[in-house]
């Protein structure tokens, strides 16, 4: 099981290059166990307007999912009515491999899941949510139905409920949400959360379970050789740390470190992985 993500910004790419990448990284990923996998991801032309068909895709995301392996995942995605070769200037793609520990293997129980109809907040997960009872039984009495068996979906119900009950929503930034989050899970977890509430956002948090961040910058040609994070190339391999949270809004990746007050802001980077 695994979870894998990956955002341009400005980085014009067509749809044939991220979904490589995307399944690349679940390929690798694959090797830790894969009973079903999914994707959701956005695509943005350089107006900034969704390039994909919007009836199909509500919340501007195209979400996939099946059982079975990876490679059944790419020929769904293969029947896709969008251009491949067309570019993209900016996108964020989200992407799961699932072995399953709550609830059957089937397609509603894989991953991606999400806060409803409008995917206002979609969840990939690695990892166990050990209260997910508790959480299930609090949302159901806030009016909350579940779709599938899993531990995961607790995640995006728990940030829409926070979300709704947020009076100055302005203010709020997905990170703030998935921290809030954060505080009421228990067990361990690899998350990244998407949003069509906060569709320039995307926001990745761990604890227990393994998480690490790839920064390329434009001026960078590959990160294959640079292990760590290296600040005067601004690329290379990030290892987050138990509870920390990163969170790129806009195109600058911002890491919220455990232990650490001061937040780390990584401007000019191109792509993340
Ligand atoms: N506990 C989650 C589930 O059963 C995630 C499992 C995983 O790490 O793939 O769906």
């Amino acid at each position: 099981c695994g979870i894998f993500a990956y955002v341009n910004h400005q980085t014009p790419k067509t749809l044939d290059e991220i979904l490589k990448t995307l399944l690349s990284g679940l390929s690798r990923l694959e090797l830790r166990g894969c009973d079903s996998a999914g994707v959701a991801f956005d695509l943005y032309d350089d107006d900034g307007d969704c390039a994909i068909a919007t009836a199909k895709c509500p919340g501007k995301m195209l979400i996939l999912k099946s059982s079975g392996k990876v490679e059944e995942l790419k020929s769904q995605l293969q029947n896709i009515d969008v251009d491949f070769e067309d570019e993209y200037s900016q996108h964020i793609g989200i992407a799961h491999t699932r072995w399953a520990t709550h609830g059957p293997v089937s397609t509603i129980n894989s991953h991606p899941h999400t806060s409803g109809s409008k995917n206002e907040f979609v969840v990939i997960h690695n990892g166990v949510i050990s209260n997910c009872d508790t959480l299930r039984k609090y949302l159901v009495s806030k009016g909350y139905s579940f779709e599938s068996d899993t531990d995961t979906e607790c995640i995006p119900l728990l940030l829409h409920y926070i979300w709704k009950q947020t009076e100055e929503k302005e203010e709020v930034t997905l990170v703030n949400l998935v921290e809030k989050v954060m505080t009421q899970l228990e067990g361990t977890f690899a998350i990244v959360v998407k949003s069509a509430v906060f569709p320039t956002q995307l926001v990745a948090a761990r604890r227990g379970s393994p998480l690490l961040l790839g920064v390329k910058s434009s001026s960078s040609a590959t990160l294959d050789h640079i292990p760590v994070y290296n600040q005067q190339m601004k690329s290379g391999i990030i290892f987050l740390e138990d509870g920390d949270l990163a969170s790129i809004v806009d195109g600058s990746l911002m890491l919220q470190r455990v232990g650490e007050d001061e937040r780390r802001e990584f401007a000019d980077f191109s792509e993340v992985e």
